[in-house]
């Protein structure tokens, strides 16, 4: 089939290049001229593991191109899925500045039957406003339907999970749209679950919104345990067996981060109140998320007693592991408290230390965790990357000044870091 993927970010350029790999002709969109300029050459925008060799192959077999003419891939396109950033304005309301300005050109340029998708998460009735902008701007009795297939991959494993999905969910309104999607998703052999576009659009806010409370709702738990003298891992554990719960997002630590929980919780509160409804059970996830992150900064502080002119060593600044993503990280806040308090931040983390630069102000970065603890009063744990649960900790004991880690992650077992001398402060464990 061909297709167009208008936006090249962690979305648009795992989708395109997937579907490219699933046998399509695949043109990749952004209004980022040098962003496609750099993938033209082959050089990603991002750190996804497997993705590179996927684009490399179809960029060499000719069945994945880049552009910044939004209006020629889409008159050479039957499908569009629209893949643009919908970040939050300062209300918390989704931007969907970008959606409309896709949909406002793909209307221009309509030249024959066509299906425009949202793959970007928008909040519910999104659909209704693309079709009317088609409506309004194409010409007469132009011929085109909107769909909405919302994207769940997860950063860091964007190519498996795009590969592997649970389910895929295609909100459709005519049979000719539903029988291409079929089509397009027919080799991933995967569970297509078809609903009207409203509800597409509702599931991709719920779902985020339900695991989001899952980890508020951990962290809350792992408050009590603390206040309690209990273990939060082991209460996590007996919880997520019970197959009604479930182990998965039961994980206590710093709170959730990335581009999209924070952004999504807020979109989905925000579309709610306007819809008539008070989510007061989603402010709540909020609060407690936004509270979690100044506890670990209050553990931080008990533990080197005074903040002001100690040196932290901060291991780990993505919002998770095998992510160079930075936005909505909770490594920004926390350091940003740290060093409110005067402490300065030694950092290091595996692949977002060129992100992270341009967010965070006067952090020393380092090539390794061994260098950024080197004299340094504590470490602390803000990101679960394998190579951190690896550490030799007799080593990085040595470079410390003082031997104290704060784990945001619950990485390491407390007895043990006991016996090694350690004082190690963890999440819900004592
Ligand atoms: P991103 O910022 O990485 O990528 C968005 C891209 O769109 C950028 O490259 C930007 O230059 C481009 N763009 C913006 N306006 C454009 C326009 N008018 N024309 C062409 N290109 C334009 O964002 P992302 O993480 O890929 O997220 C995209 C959407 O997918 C968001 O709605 C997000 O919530 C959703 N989503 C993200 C994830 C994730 O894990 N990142 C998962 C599921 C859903």
């Amino acid at each position: 089939m061909k297709i167009s993927v208008v936006g090249s970010g962690y979305v648009g350029l795992v989708t395109g290049a997937c579907f490219a790999d699933l046998g399509n002709s695949v043109i990749c969109v952004d209004i980022d001229t040098k962003k496609i300029a750099r993938l033209k050459k082959g050089l990603m925008p991002i750190y996804e593991p497997g993705l590179e060799e996927l684009v490399h192959r179809h960029l060499k077999e000719g069945n994945l191109t880049f552009t910044s003419d939004l209006r020629a891939a889409v008159r050479k396109s039957d499908i569009l899925f629209i893949a643009v950033g919908t970040p939050p304005r300062p209300n918390g309301e989704a931007d969907l500045s970008s959606v409309e300005a896709v949909a406002h050109t793909v209307a221009r340029e309509l030249n024959g039957y066509k299906i425009i998708i949202e793959k970007s998460t928008v909040p519910v009735q999104t659909g209704e406003w693309i079709a009317k902008t088609l409506r309004r701007w194409a010409k007469k009795g132009a011929a085109f339907d909107v769909a909405s297939n919302p994207e769940f991959l997860r950063e860091g494993s964007a190519v498996q999970d795009f590969m592997n999905p649970d389910r895929i969910v295609l909100g459709v309104e005519s049979k000719k749209a539903r029988d291409i999607l079929s089509d397009l998703y027919k080799p991933l052999k995967a569970t297509l679950v078809f609903t009207d576009i409203k509800s597409a659009e509702i599931i991709k806010h719920a779902s985020n919104s339900f695991l989001a409370t899952k980890i508020s709702f951990i962290n809350a738990i792992s408050r009590v345990c603390e206040l309690a003298g209990a273990d939060v891992e082991q209460v996590a554990l007996g919880m997520g067996l019970d197959r009604r719960i479930g182990r998965n997002f039961l994980n206590a630590g710093i709170g959730f981060g990335g581009f999209c929980f924070p952004k999504d919780l807020s979109a989905f509160v925000r579309i709610s109140e306007k819809l008539g409804y008070d989510f007061q059970l989603l402010k709540a996830v909020q609060d407690i998320n936004e509270d979690q992150k100044r506890h670990f900064v209050r553990k931080v502080e008990e533990a080197v007693w005074n903040l002001a002119g100690k040196t932290v060593a901060v291991l780990g600044l993505a919002f998770k592991p095998n992510t160079d993503d930075m936005r909505f990280a909770p490594s920004v806040d926390i350091i940003a408290s740290l060093q409110a308090s005067g402490a300065k931040i030694h950092a290091y983390d595996p692949h977002a230390m060129e992100k992270a630069a341009s967010e965070l102000k006067n952090v020393r970065f380092f090539k390794d965790a061994y260098a950024a603890c080197r004299k340094a009063d504590c470490a602390v744990i803000l990101t679960e990357w394998n190579e951190f649960k690896e550490l030799d900790l007799g080593k990085l004991k040595k470079m410390l000044s003082q031997p104290v880690i704060v784990d945001g992650r619950n990485l390491y077992e407390p007895a043990k870091m006991k016996s090694m001398g350690f004082r190690y402060i963890s999440m819900g464990r004592i």
